[in-house]
């Protein structure tokens, strides 16, 4: 199979409640890009991209889309088979792995439904019907923080993220010790700096909770820092935003830099990079997510598919959003939603989802 046409959407999802702060950044909606890849045999793939802002990481919504129009006259014609999709994208645009990710999300779709395989089965297998999602919570103070964490727990979620930074870090610890408080027996828990930690500030915090458990992730912001803090600190350290490309992963993993990641489908290229990543945590035992910075059904879709392919063990769940807003359902039959703080695997060829079109209006592009 082979690419007829593309057309590119956008669509703006809100925050649910309002704002979510991520570490120096409050954020009130989210734009996300959304790519429909239509096969020489007719066969329609869906695939997306949603940065969070302009900060957290580099990349940038305008950016993705920008990325997208530059590759998508070449990809005209181009191979619907993931590893030549990426070889012919890299010979169109150098980098901008998270603009990449929404058409090897769509390629993933389209085989899935051209073939009458789920995404999971393509990329080796579904171990579980019923993915976990963790829940994440935005900074905020301790009251606000453990109001969350209790929803949490009442909603059946089996992990919890609490963000910290970008304030005193007296602050972060006292939140912390407060949620400590709360934490049931069983909930794991990872308390995530999004890099926003001086290597000061990130050794204070985990040796003045030395007695409570949770992992620490992306603490600071390069992984020299990490590398540096690594032997005072008490905490487990996972990678989220330097897990920027296989590369960067194999190297944390060799040198035993973490011990664990928070990994994101767009950012590391799509599904086809995100199974190597997958098996390469597999091979040296080490704990993962299978999330995304921010989306819709299509990126939370893929999230769960890869996901559920995961050893259960080392799964550490799948999230793109802190809650699920109605504007993030494309497909009003079947959306995308998270029950007792799981998610089922859709049942559907591909990722499971019959996009409408119409719930993103007119396309932006088209090839
Ligand atoms: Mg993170």
């Amino acid at each position: 199979m082979k690419i007829r046409r593309i057309r590119v959407f956008r669509k703006s999802l809100p925050v649910p409640g309002g704002k979510v702060t991520i570490g120096q950044a409050t954020l009130a909606a989210f734009d996300s890009t959304i790519v429909e890849v239509t096969s020489d045999t007719g066969v329609v793939g869906w695939g997306e991209t949603c940065p969070i802002g302009p900060t957290y990481a580099p990349s940038h919504a305008l950016g993705a889309r920008a990325a997208i129009v530059e590759m998508g006259p070449g990809l005209i014609g181009a191979p619907i088979s993931p590893g030549l999709l990426h070889r012919k994208m890299n010979s169109l645009l150098n980098g901008h792995s998270y603009a990449k990710a929404a058409f090897d999300i769509a390629a993933h779709d389209l085989i899935g439904k051209k073939t009458g395989m789920r995404v999971a089965d393509l990329l080796g297998g579904a171990a579980t019907e019923r993915v976990p999602f963790y829940f994440f919570i935005g900074v905020g103070d301790a009251d606000e923080v453990v109001r969350s964490v209790r929803e949490a727990q009442a909603g059946g979620y089996v992990r919890i993220q609490t963000k910290i930074g970008g304030r005193p870090v007296d602050h972060d610890i006292e939140v912390i010790r407060k949620v400590a408080e709360v934490m049931k027996k069983g909930m794991r828990w990872a308390v995530d700096g999004n890099r926003s930690l001086t290597m000061r500030d990130a050794i204070l915090l985990s040796q003045q909770c030395r007695d409570i458990p949770f992992v620490l992730e992306q603490p600071c912001n390069t992984l020299e820092e990490i590398a540096a803090i690594r032997p005072s600190v008490q905490h487990p350290i996972y990678i989220d935003e330097n897990g920027v490309d296989l590369s960067t992963v194999i190297q944390a993993a060799v040198n035993g830099l973490c011990d664990g990641f928070g990994m994101k489908v767009t950012r590391i290229g799509g599904l086809k990079p995100m199974a190597a990543f997958r098996d390469i945590c597999e091979a040296r035992s080490l704990p993962h997510t299978s999330d995304d910075s921010w989306g819709g059904d299509i990126t939370g879709a893929a999230c769960v598919h890869l996901g559920a392919t995961v050893r259960p063990n080392l799964f550490e769940g799948c999230s793109w959003v802190n809650k699920i807003s109605e504007e993030s359902h494309y497909d009003p039959n079947n959306p995308i939603r998270v029950t007792d703080g799981h998610v089922s695997l859709p049942t559907g060829p591909g990722l499971g989802l019959e996009v409408d079109a119409a719930v993103f209006g007119a396309p932006i592009a088209e090839f």
